[in-house]
């Protein structure tokens, strides 16, 4: 019997936040941390998912369809379902997950999970694999429909495509990607700094701003803020309009700008963009809270060349980027900093560029 192995990463968004949607830019790299599923076929009518994070484990018919399976199993049960609905007939059999993508993190452990699941299953199924975009399409499918979670392409992309010592420049209009170098030499060190902040329902945040980016984009007479001109947003009387649709045009060019910053390894003004694409997020599209703020402030003060809130907003992570010695400052004194404002005690992590998702 064969026994499929597939190895799948998380990711974080170096630059880019809201931009998806938009189909503007983004620039993505994969984390060396990352989830592995193991799949053994064993001609039964459904997929047994155990998972070495979870408790319980999770029984998925073959002919699942949404609502059928809940809790953790639903990322699992969503792959199967977008694979059956693009006639990628998966066989039964007990998969086994294991991880060390902190959940929640907004490393996107769940891009991982899916990504993982997506790559094992179509390698055992009969026919050929679909290509990466499309892979990550599907994932994007499964954790929409199946899940109900309203996510864009960036995290399966990264997961599915981003290569070692780079970013991934993503054109969400094209999805052309282009494969950026971002080794950040000896000298530089990129952490993560997740808030740990209470769990934030941001949801309908989310879907506030999609929705007045798309009212925004209507009232210029675009399809998408990706095609407005720098100066756009001045023509949109509506203050909030104005101010999201600045958020999106000049974050567009802060992500074409840092990736010709990493190319020539210039990080101090690669830095100098994140700090910019804070204060946008912060000012403009009203995402951050006052402990991400804080957070980004402190990693500044104790020395780092950039820091920015990445993800989605409304909690999650920042990254920063420091030389080794801020670095070392930060991940020494940056959580009694934050602790002392009376918030939640960060969690800081170095990171580094990943590779993508592949068999194992
Ligand atoms: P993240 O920012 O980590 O992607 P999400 O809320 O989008 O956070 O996804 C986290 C959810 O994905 C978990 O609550 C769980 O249901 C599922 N998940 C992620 N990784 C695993 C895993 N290794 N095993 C089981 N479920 C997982
Ligand atoms: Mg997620």
């Amino acid at each position: 019997m064969t026994v499929i192995g597939a190895f799948a990463p998380g990711r974080v968004n170096l630059i880019g936040e809201h931009t998806d949607y938009n189909l503007g830019f983004a620039l993505p790299i994969a984390l060396e941390l990352g989830t592995t599923v193991t799949f053994t076929p064993d001609g039964s009518a459904a997929i047994t998912a155990v998972s070495d994070s979870e408790t319980a484990s999770s029984v998925i018919p073959l002919t699942t369809a949404p609502g059928g399976v809940t809790g953790w199993g639903a990322y699992v049960a969503g792959c199967v379902w977008v694979l059956g609905e693009a006639g990628i007939a998966v066989p039964g059999g007990r998969l086994e997950v294991s991880s060390d993508v902190p959940v929640g993190a907004g490393l996107s452990s769940s891009a991982a999970l899916e990504c993982a699941v997506l790559l094992a299953l179509t390698s055992a199924a009969d026919g050929p694999v679909p290509d990466r975009i499309a892979l990550a399409k599907l994932a994007q499918r499964a954790e929409n429909h199946y899940v109900g979670a309203p996510t864009g392409l960036l995290d399966q992309l990264a997961s599915l495509c981003a290569e070692p010592d780079a970013a991934l420049l993503v054109d969400f209009q094209s999805l052309d990607l282009t494969t950026v170098p971002a080794d950040f030499g000896d000298c530089y060190r990129l952490l993560v700094i997740d808030s740990r902040a209470p769990h934030r329902h941001a949801d309908g945040e989310y879907a506030a701003r999609r929705s007045v980016c798309a009212a925004a984009a209507a009232e210029l007479g675009l399809d998408s803020l990706r095609d407005a001109a720098p100066d756009d947003w001045r023509r949109l009387v509506d203050p909030v309009q104005a101010a999201r649709a600045r958020h999106v045009i000049t974050e567009n060019a802060r992500v074409v700008d840092a990736a010709d910053a990493l190319r020539a390894s210039d990080y101090a003004r690669f830095g100098a963009l994140m700090n910019a694409s804070h204060i946008s997020m912060r000012d403009d599209f009203a995402i951050t809270t006052d402990q991400i703020d804080l957070i980004a402030c402190t990693a500044a003060a104790m020395g780092a060349i950039g820091a920015r809130m990445t993800g989605g907003g409304f909690g999650g992570s920042v990254i920063a980027l420091a030389s080794a010695e801020a670095a070392e400052r930060i991940i020494a004194d940056l959580p009694t900093a934050v602790v002392d404002a009376r918030f939640n005690e960060p969690t800081v992590r170095a990171v580094r560029p990943g590779a993508g998702a592949h068999l194992l």
